[in-house]
């Protein structure tokens, strides 16, 4: 099977996951985007998925990020940083991404919307104008030390002081929790992410529009509860190499 071929099959079947996923629970079939979760997959083949529809990528380790990049300056996608973030490396991360999900200090929040008023002080062309980089809070439900983001009691005050910035847009959480041992368990957590989003719109009056949630083994559980992007990469590309 030729690799063109393979990505329409696979981004296919993916599609059709979400699409019956929220149609079973009464959401409209344009209501999740599909990020293919792309670290360690070859340009080669990400390029085939591209080509069949695939329009967002996540990418979790910067400088591999940015080969790609550079290997496919066409490509036509939103870039979303998925990976873990050090502070020392938010200003390239600001100048290739669109999205950065796993935001989990005030400081890389400030940093962000720092590099990003720089980029716009020095234009050489209007066109190039960048546009405030979308934020998403990570959120740590099962409190591991091998994963970011933070309790979901602290969410609310670094929602509060990241909403004050400038060049940065909130938009709402990402997290990454454990696989549970039933589908009820894992909508459980899900649910709990969707509900402090609720909470945190209406006590802030501010609109938190996205939760980045669900990944190959459990994308029907977070559909069910709220999630409007998941993050794909197995189930998608197949094993990375
Ligand atoms: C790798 C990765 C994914 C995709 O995981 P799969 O289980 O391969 O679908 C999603 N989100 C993050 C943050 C990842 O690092």
């Amino acid at each position: 099977m030729s690799n063109s071929d393979y990505a329409s099959q696979k981004l296919t079947a993916v599609m059709r996951r979400i699409k019956h996923a929220s149609e079973r629970s009464g959401r409209a079939c344009d209501a999740v985007k599909l990020i293919g979760a792309s670290k360690k997959q070859s340009i080669e083949l990400i390029t085939r998925f591209v080509e069949q529809g695939l329009t967002d990528l996540g990418e979790n380790y910067l400088q591999e990020a940015i080969d790609k990049q550079c290997q496919s300056p066409s490509l036509e996608v939103d870039w979303h940083f998925i990976g873990q973030i050090q502070s020392n490396k938010t200003k390239a991360i600001a100048k290739h991404f669109n999205w950065v999900h796993g935001v989990d200090r005030l400081k890389i929040a400030k940093r962000l919307s720092q590099h990003v008023a720089e980029f716009n002080a020095n234009l050489d062309d209007e066109h190039e104008y960048k546009p405030p980089i979308n934020l998403l809070v990570q959120l740590n439900p099962d409190n591991e030390r091998t994963k970011g983001g933070i309790a979901l009691g602290d969410a609310p005050e670094l929602c509060r002081r990241i909403s004050e910035l400038e060049n940065v847009a909130l938009r709402g959480f990402m997290m990454i929790p454990q696989a549970r041992e039933n589908e009820d368990e894992q909508r459980k957590v899900f649910a709990s992410a969707a509900k402090l989003l609720e909470q945190i719109n209406q006590a802030q009056g501010i609109h938190l529009d996205h939760l980045s949630m669900g990944m190959s083994g459990d994308l029907e559980a977070a559909i069910a509860e709220g999630s409007t992007m998941v993050r794909i990469g197995t189930d998608l590309f197949g094993a990375r190499s």
